[in-house]
């Protein structure tokens, strides 16, 4: 049986569950899903504290005050960032004080050293300044508890954290986050043509790179690869592998060995080990994606074909492995874009044509295929870096038609 595209990523997200939380060290909660609520045990900031270099002041002591006619305050501290000081600025005072400073008790504003001019120095801290302007109450003068109150929540469990984020977290005294777990990967490379990439293949051999093409997608999918030694397309061989991988594991994917070759055993050592759910999305590349599971881990099998591989992990197993560390989004931007060229489309399937997103100068986005489309070849999807779809069904897409593609140098969210 053929299914279409999205009833395979629904199975394929049905086998799936979020994963439990751990508590990491603060930077390593980067780009992941924060699994509980946040909460600060302090005020952030913690203090009224000035936002320029300049004076604390009394506003109604600046009042009517201008270059013609500047007022003059006598200087009764000095406060610098990091001090703190418990001296009231009465009327007629002010204290010199720099960004990030506490607000010393009695003054309301800060006027910025820009619009005062020093007057007479006396001491360190004494002396006059003369102000060229007047201030607002408060003007210049970041609110204690502005970002958040001691006790608020500053972060809410779902919130993917980025680089604000951490700062944040860290504002409010969390040394470390609590996130969803990783899903380790067992990564199975299937078929006797295989050899290590440090070889040199002899007659009939490739090298293996979809144990590392699929890896690399792991890791950038967030999860953590555990690449297996090349699979023997032999029936024993791949019971072994495949229990192995379902013990020590949260996701499998393999790649090829799901054809109708004499020896493609990865079918019927699923079924036999576990269950399969379909293996035929109408879709190119990569019409045999396999899903099932094996011990109530999820199998996903890849087809062989180095394009077919890397296409398949982005439409089914990326957003598996994100949804099972807590995102919630799970799909790539998709954009409309102009052809930059005639495409035709033979069959019946949907087609994850390898392309190139560009803005043109009249700010037009153009997409144009990136290299051959074999499905043998990588080249395409490296110089790449979206997806041009094509619906079901045969066509002709002419130059300047507008297409839709999917994002493949965005992460997860609107485009
Ligand atoms: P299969 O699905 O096993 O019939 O493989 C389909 C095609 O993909 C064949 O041409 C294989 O040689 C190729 N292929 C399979 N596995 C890999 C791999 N790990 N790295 C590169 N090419 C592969
Ligand atoms: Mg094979």
């Amino acid at each position: 049986m053929t299914i279409s595209v999205e009833q395979a990523r629904d199975l394929v997200l049905a086998r799936c569950g979020v994963l439990e939380t751990e508590d990491v060290p603060l930077l390593e909660s980067l780009g992941r899903v924060l699994a509980a609520d946040a909460r600060s045990d302090i005020d952030v900031a913690p203090f009224d504290n000035s936002a320029m270099d300049g004076y604390a002041v009394r506003a109604t002591d600046l009042a009517g005050a201008s270059q013609d006619s500047p007022a003059t305050l006598a200087v009764i501290s000095h406060i610098a960032a990091g001090d703190y000081s418990e001296i009231e600025v009465g009327p007629g005072q002010a204290a010199r004080i720099m960004t990030g400073a506490p607000v010393p008790p009695g003054a309301d504003a800060v006027v910025m050293v820009e619009y005062t001019e020093a007057g007479e120095v006396s001491g360190s801290t004494g002396g006059t300044v003369h102000v060229m302007r007047e201030v607002r109450e408060g003007e210049n003068i970041r609110r204690r508890a502005e970002e958040v109150s001691a006790g608020d929540v500053v972060l809410e469990a779902g919130e993917v954290i980025g680089p604000a984020a951490v700062g944040l977290l860290a504002s409010t005294g969390h040394a470390t986050a609590t996130v969803y777990r990783r899903p380790r990967v067992a990564v199975i490379s299937t078929g006797d043509e295989l050899v290590e990439v440090a070889e040199k293949p002899g007659p009939g051999k490739i090298r293996n790179s979809n144990s590392y093409s699929i890896a690399a997608q792991v890791i950038a999918a967030g999860a953590i690869p555990l690449r297996y030694p090349i699979l023997r397309d032999d029936p024993d061989a791949t019971r072994e592998a495949f229990t192995r991988a379902a013990a020590e594991a949260d996701f499998i994917v393999t790649s090829g060995g799901v054809s109708v070759g004499d020896f493609d055993y990865v079918k019927p050592v699923l079924e036999e080990l576990g269950e399969m759910e379909f293996c035929k999305v109408a879709m190119r590349p990569g019409n045999p994606q396999t899903l099932g599971s094996i011990s109530g881990v999820p199998f996903f099998g890849l087809p062989g074909n180095p394009t077919s591989t890397f296409v398949g992990f982005e439409i089914f197993v990326r957003p598996s492995l994100r949804y099972m560390q807590g995102h919630t989004k799970l799909d790539r931007p998709r954009q409309a874009a102009t052809l930059a060229h005639d495409v035709k489309k033979k069959q019946d399937r949907r087609y994850f044509l390898r392309a190139r997103l560009d803005r043109r100068d009249d700010g037009a986005l153009s997409v144009a295929l990136s290299g051959s489309q074999s499905s043998a070849l990588l080249t395409a999807a490296h110089r790449g870096n979206c997806l041009l779809v094509l619906p079901e069904g045969e066509g002709f897409f002419s130059e300047g038609s507008t297409v839709e593609v999917i994002r493949l140098d965005m992460e997860e969210g609107i485009a």
